[in-house]
């Protein structure tokens, strides 16, 4: 890396309310010389709030690797360069990586510049569990398949956070009532920061019927936490679990599920999930 080189700052901007702007981000977003933002026209209605006039380049998923390396050419040759998003905090299912990585691999330094993202501020008053979670962003649009990953999920024991977009939110309870069954405590945050915002912490089926009344409307911006499976095994499963442990150390996953289905006589499928858990455990 040259001395020269700039500093890729990495900015967080609000999800909603402008007040959660950081004074270090207004700092940054006016000292640095470029400003890569997802979408110019969006951005530049933030950087006229905040009086700011640095020039801005687009970056978003459609001309992420050709913006992504004129960007850090910029770098290399001495500008310091922020890149935001249209809200949140950038790479969060946003743009940015193929820039953060491309900075990493030319030795430029990156430099977090913290702030608001849905997923932290929707888990930190769901009221559920948020020692060990996992971040699924948004599932897929096609329904088969949607309900095949949150069938996937079924027995994750850490809390889950979801994206949804409100035109399939409610088709997205009603899988998810399938999927983790009706008791499942799950909690919809709405709108944060927003003025319509709203955080309902109840059962599945509950938060399902009260999207189904229009009791909160299937409008603006969702992010859907689901309890992590609390069940307690049954004793042919804690075996399986057991046995599970032992193969999955001598040997690949695919083998020890299928040596296990043997032993025991549970399905391979079902021990096949069970092992995949238990490796990101
Ligand atoms: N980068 C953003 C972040 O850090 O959270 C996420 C961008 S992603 C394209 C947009 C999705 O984030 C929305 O569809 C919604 O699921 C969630 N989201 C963003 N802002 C939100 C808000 N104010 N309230 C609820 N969910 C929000």
């Amino acid at each position: 890396m040259s001395n020269q080189s700039g500093v890729l700052y990495v900015v967080a901007t609000p999800i909603g309310n402008l007040e959660d702007i950081t004074g270090r981000a207004r700092r940054l977003l006016a000292e640095v010389d470029l400003i890569a933002a997802e979408d110019t026209r969006h951005s530049r209605k933030l950087l006229q709030h905040l009086g700011v006039d640095t020039p801005m380049c687009a970056y978003h998923d459609h001309n992420e690797h050709a913006a992504a390396t004129g960007i850090v050419k910029k770098i290399m040759q001495g500008g310091d360069v922020a890149l935001i998003s249209d809200a949140g905090t950038p790479l969060i299912h946003d743009p940015g990586y193929e820039l953060v990585k491309q900075a990493h691999q030319l030795g430029i330094k990156v430099v977090p510049v913290p702030g608001a993202s849905a997923v932290i501020t929707a888990l930190s008053v769901s009221g559920l569990p948020t020692d060990r979670f996992v971040f699924e962003g948004f599932l897929p649009e096609k329904q088969m398949a949607r309900r095949r990953r949150l069938q996937d999920l079924a027995r994750q024991s850490r809390t889950l956070v979801f994206y949804e977009a409100p035109h399939r939110i409610l088709s997205f309870m009603q899988d998810s009532v399938a999927a983790f069954g009706a008791d499942r405590r799950a909690c919809l945050a709405r709108e944060l920061s927003k003025y319509y915002e709203t955080v309902r912490n109840d059962t599945l089926a509950k938060l399902c019927q009260c999207l189904h009344s229009e009791q909160i409307p299937c409008k603006g911006e969702f992010v859907i936490v689901v309890q992590g499976n609390t069940k307690v095994q049954g004793p042919e499963e804690q075996e399986a679990v057991r046995i599970l442990k032992i193969l999955l150390q001598a040997g690949p996953l695919k083998q020890a599920a299928a040596l296990t289905a043997e032993i025991t006589g549970l399905k391979k499928n079902e021990l096949y999930k069970l092992a995949l858990d238990l490796k990101e455990k």
